[in-house]
C-alpha cells in the first residue's frame, strides 16, 4: 500500500519540484548540457523520455545529498551578516537568456562568491571533465550578472553509500568559458530549427551511453567495432583482472579439494573460522522439468532481464 503511494505521488512531487526549480528544460541549454553528448541532449529536449520509479527514487539521492550541503552552509553563515547561501540560482548569458544555468549553491564569504555544484556519486580521484566544464560555464555566467564581484567554484561530490565527501577547486578558465557558450549557442541553434534533420546531430560517446534512452538508433552505435576510448580502456582491465581471478579461482579449487580430503572438521585458530562438513541436497532438473511438465514450468517461470558480458 505505502509502496503504490509512492510510486503514484513521487513522480509528481519530482516533476512540480523540477518544474519549479529548473523551467521548461527544453526550451533552454543549461550548464549540464553543454558538457554532454549533443545528440542526447537535443533528443532529450524534443522527445522526453518517462522517467521510471526507480530512475526516480535514484534522482532523488541528489536531492538528498544537496540537503545536506545545503544545511551545513546555512549553520555556517549563521546571523554573519558578511556571509549568505543562495541554492539554486539562476543566471543567465546576457545575450541570449535561454542559455542559463541553475548553480546549486552560491557561498558568498566576505564579497568572494564561490559557486558549488554538488555531485552524488562514487569519490573520484579526479573530476570528471563533464563537471568541470559545468563548474565553469557557472561560474563565468556568475561573473557576467556580477562584474564586480570575485567568483570561484568547487565541485562537491558526496558518496551516499560510503559517506565519503570530495571537493575539488575549480580554477576558471575564460577560454573554455567561451568555448563553451559557442557550443550553448550551437545547441541552441539546433534546437530551434523547425525541420532538424536529427541524423546531422553529432554524438560523444562517454561512460553515459549505457544510461542513454537514445542508445537504440544512435549512430554511433551502428558499427558496433566503434566503441569510446575509455570503454577499450576498462574491457582492457577487465580482461587483464579477469585472467589473473581465473588463476586464483583454479589455485582456490585445488586448495579446496586438498582441504576436503581431509574429511569433516570443525576449528578456529590464528582468527580464522573453518569447517568442512557434508551434506545433501536436492536439485532441480529444469531441463526435465520443461520437457515433461511445460505447463508447470511455464507457470513458476518470470521473465527477468539481464545483461550478459563476454570479455576473453
Ligand atoms: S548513446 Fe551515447 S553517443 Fe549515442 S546519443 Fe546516447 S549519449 Fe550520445
Amino acid at each position: 500500500m505505502i509502496k503504490k503511494i509512492i510510486e503514484d505521488c513521487l513522480p509528481q512531487i519530482a516533476s512540480e519540484k523540477g518544474f519549479a526549480d529548473l523551467g521548461n528544460r527544453s526550451e533552454y541549454i543549461g550548464a549540464s548540457d553543454v558538457g554532454q553528448c549533443p545528440r542526447k541532449t537535443i533528443m532529450g529536449k524534443l522527445f522526453p523520455q518517462p522517467i521510471t520509479i526507480e530512475q526516480q527514487i535514484i534522482f532523488e539521492r541528489g536531492h538528498l545529498a544537496e540537503n545536506i550541503v545545503h544545511e551545513s552552509l546555512i549553520q555556517y553563515c549563521g546571523a554573519d551578516r558578511y556571509k549568505k547561501v543562495s541554492a539554486q540560482v539562476e543566471v543567465c548569458y546576457p545575450n541570449n537568456r535561454s542559455i542559463k544555468a541553475h548553480i546549486d549553491f552560491v557561498l558568498e564569504d566576505h564579497g568572494v562568491k564561490t559557486v558549488i555544484e554538488n555531485k552524488t556519486a562514487t569519490i573520484v580521484s579526479e573530476p570528471y571533465d563533464s563537471w568541470v566544464e559545468q563548474c565553469i560555464f557557472q561560474q563565468g555566467l556568475l561573473m557576467l550578472e556580477n562584474p564586480d564581484s570575485r567568483v570561484n567554484g568547487y565541485v562537491l561530490c558526496l558518496d551516499l553509500k560510503s559517506g565519503k565527501i570530495a571537493e575539488f577547486k575549480v580554477e576558471y578558465d575564460e577560454s573554455v568559458f567561451q568555448n563553451l557558450i559557442e557550443r550553448a549557442e550551437y545547441l541552441l541553434d539546433l534546437l530551434e530549427q523547425r525541420d532538424l534533420d536529427l541524423n546531422i546531430i553529432p554524438t560523444k560517446q562517454s561512460v553515459l551511453c549505457g544510461y542513454c534512452a537514445f542508445q537504440a538508433d544512435c549512430p554511433a552505435y551502428a558499427d558496433k567495432g566503434e566503441i569510446p576510448d575509455d570503454l577499450k580502456e576498462l574491457i582492457k582491465k577487465y580482461s587483464v583482472t579477469n585472467i589473473k581471478k581465473k588463476q586464483f579461482d583454479k589455485e582456490i579449487d585445488t586448495l579446496k579439494e586438498v582441504i576436503a580430503s581431509y574429511g569433516p572438521f570443525k576449528a578456529v585458530f590464528d582468527g580464522i573460522k573453518a569447517s568442512y562438513t557434508v551434506s545433501s541436497m536436492m536439485s532441480l532438473d529444469v531441463r526435465a522439468l520443461k520437457a515433461n511438465e511445460p505447463e508447470l514450468a511455464e507457470m513458476y517461470s518470470t521473465p527477468k532481464e539481464f545483461g550478459r558480458l563476454t570479455i576473453s
